[in-house]
């Protein structure tokens, strides 16, 4: 199934129509888009009966798919092809930092460009649907609701500026677009091997497939379980690949008017306009 957050309203996206899920299940679940996670397992169970749609999927209605996660997890350099592009060795933990939530924003806005290093780095986004606590790497995938697009877009200045702050540097408003909507795991046919890209006023500068991961979706459950729950509705942004910005010679960042599309195979596509 495919999960979207229409308006505020939790929304189950059925071909060109969308369902309402408060409504159709009378309450049972949503509208709030967040809801849902909190009673996954019975929202799985529900979700496969809705056939008929409310309304037409109107793509400006489409906000951020999981717009008030209690914990964002981010993964830096997980790509062994962005850590060759970086001089970095390949690490042998996930090297991890936070999004901090009101950062993130939905599949179509704007995103604001303040300063002159401003950076794209598509990434796939992994939503959490039970809570997993020290979750062996076997169980990782059972804990994962769905899939979904995200850019972690980054101030390179801030971020590394006082010695570095990644979390802090890839947080600015706005900057954490995701979408279009959640995928749930039994629809993506092979999540370890998607294509991922995205493209700058139409010129491809990122181009993977996530068999180049260093640390894969279910690895990612494991590490970060044994040190911390990780809640229903929780994100984890799992990391670039090659070709983000900062790494071009000579760099290259994003400026006012660029459009920003991002990708991956069997989930959907981003726009972002840079404003
Ligand atoms: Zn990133």
């Amino acid at each position: 199934m495919k999960l979207a957050n229409c308006n505020g309203r939790a929304a189950l996206v059925l071909g060109d129509e969308i369902a309402d899920v408060a409504e159709l299940s009378n309450g049972r679940f949503g509208p709030d888009p967040m809801a849902v996670y909190d009673d996954w397992s019975a929202f799985v169970e529900f979700a496969p009966g809705v056939r008929t749609g409310t309304g037409p999927l109107v793509e400006a209605q489409l906000r951020c798919p999981v717009p008030t996660p209690r914990q964002v997890f981010a993964i830096g350099i997980n790509y062994r092809s962005h850590a060759e592009e970086s001089g970095m060795a390949v690490p042998d933990v996930p090297a991890t930092f936070t999004k901090f939530p009101a950062s993130l924003a939905g599949p179509y806005d704007d995103v604001e460009i303040v300063g002159e290093t401003v950076d794209w780095e598509v990434e796939l986004v992994a939503v959490i649907g039970a809570r997993a606590d020290r979750v062996a790497e076997a169980d990782g995938w059972a804990r994962v609701a769905g899939l979904t697009v995200g850019q972690d877009i980054s101030d390179r200045h801030l971020q590394f500026a006082a010695g570095g702050q990644f979390s802090l540097g890839k947080s600015r408003r706005g900057y954490g677009p995701m979408g279009p909507w959640v995928v749930t795991v039994d629809e993506v046919p092979n999540p370890g091997d998607l294509a991922l890209g995205c493209s700058v006023d139409g010129e491809k500068v990122q181009d993977a497939r996530t068999s180049d991961l260093i640390f894969s979706v279910p690895r990612l459950v494991a590490d970060l379980s044994a040190v911390v729950p990780l809640l229903p509705g929780d994100v984890i942004f799992t990391g670039t690949p090659a070709g983000v910005g900062i790494a071009r010679k000579p760099p290259r960042f994003l400026r006012r008017g660029n459009v920003l599309e991002s990708w991956i195979e069997g989930i959907g596509t981003i726009v972002n306009r840079c404003a």
